[in-house]
């Protein structure tokens, strides 16, 4: 079932948004669901993802956690090794399993570049026709990626914003698979809290680079899944980080609103956070105001972190060392401690955007 997140209205069959306009989410009926984990990368976890079974799998999911030796207690979860290069497989593989479970022919996606060259990555596999609508100033790296899958590009304005509107206007005729507006996407990035609850005893903070806010709004559902199952006693604190240059999320909370504001201007290094107005703002808001932690970080300290990374073995994009940066900062600030089990989200490969570090 779809329930609306501003309105509450639920529906039984496939919608795009509710009839007040509010985006949707996946609801369950989590007494009737037994969690058993078996078998490999997502497929382990489908009895808990809004799809009837694994039609195909590009080896997404199950990416490596790493003990970095700089900091004790303090591991990075290298997402940038999946297929396309970033977290956002885990939702594509979702989101194209449904449009095959639906039938759709033509899928669309709004993108700053990662979401759009993993959904184009993932209708290639599955032989759906994509077309990928990105603002200007995507980098080289990832619209090569868009056309190697052999997607459509339509570049669209300056910001994602804009980019979301043109596929809004086309839900008719293009399907869309991405975050928000198609609720069974971001379900799929629930698995990363599912993989770190198996692969780490008595997880304590994760830090979440943050633009449009979906994978922090699944990581928290996702944990909190396993608290209703009763594997979990306690939900990690989440912790968002976002640009200084983009923080529209975290300004938002600091003045204890409980919608997010659209920044006015948003240039960062962290191009696929570049987000001036979040889809699921309001709902990162909800997840912070239960005890999480919000924290902004200059371009200078993500700089630092980007090579901080990759003198541990780890090549991740501008974007995904804004992780880093805010476990750093939170250091600074007291808000965590050597005693505490601490997660970096690398959400992105260093490949997607090289000339950052040149
Ligand atoms: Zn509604």
């Amino acid at each position: 079932m779809l329930k609306c997140l501003k309105c509450g209205r639920v529906y039984e069959e496939e919608k795009v948004l509710c009839e007040c306009g509010g985006f949707l989410e996946v609801i369950y009926d989590y007494d009737e669901i037994e969690p058993k984990f078996s078998g490999k990368g997502l497929k382990r976890y489908i009895n808990l993802l809004p799809i009837k079974k694994e039609i195909f799998s590009l080896g997404e999911g199950q990416t490596p956690l790493i003990k970095l030796r700089k900091y004790k207690n303090l591991y990075a979860k290298n997402d940038g090794l999946n297929p396309s290069g970033s977290f956002k497989d885990r939702g594509s593989y979702v989101g194209i399993h449904k449009a095959l479970e639906l039938g759709k022919k033509i899928i669309s996606v709004a993108s700053t570049g990662n979401m759009g060259a993993s959904v184009a990555c993932y209708a290639a596999a599955a032989g759906i026709r994509a077309k990928v609508y990105v603002p200007k100033g995507v980098s080289k790296a990832k619209l090569a990626q868009i056309i190697a899958y052999g997607a459509e590009i339509v570049e669209t304005g300056r910001y994602m914003k804009d980019a979301v509107q043109v596929v809004l206007s086309r839900r008719k005729s293009e399907y869309p698979v991405m975050n928000a507006l198609n609720p069974y996407y971001v379900e799929g990035f629930k698995t990363t809290a599912y993989e770190l609850f198996e692969e780490l005893e008595n997880l304590d903070f994760v830090f979440v680079p943050t633009g449009s806010g979906g994978n922090a709004f699944a990581l928290y559902k996702g944990f909190n899944e396993l608290k209703i199952f009763s594997f979990l006693d306690d939900i990690p604190k989440i912790v968002i980080v976002q640009p200084e240059k983009c923080s529209a999320i975290v300004d938002s909370y600091e003045k204890g609103l409980d919608y997010v504001e659209e920044v006015e201007d948003c240039e960062t290094i962290a191009g696929a956070i570049r987000i001036k107005a979040p889809l699921y703002g309001s709902e990162v808001l909800k997840i912070l105001k239960k005890g999480n932690f919000a924290i902004k970080v200059s371009e200078e300290e993500i700089k630092r972190a980007m090579f901080e990374l990759g003198r541990e073995g780890i090549f991740a994009e501008p974007s995904a060392a804004v992780s880093l940066a805010g476990f750093k900062k939170a250091w600074e600030q007291g808000v965590t401690d050597s005693k505490d089990v601490s997660v970096v989200l690398i959400t992105g490969n260093g490949l997607k955007d090289p000339t950052a570090f040149i």
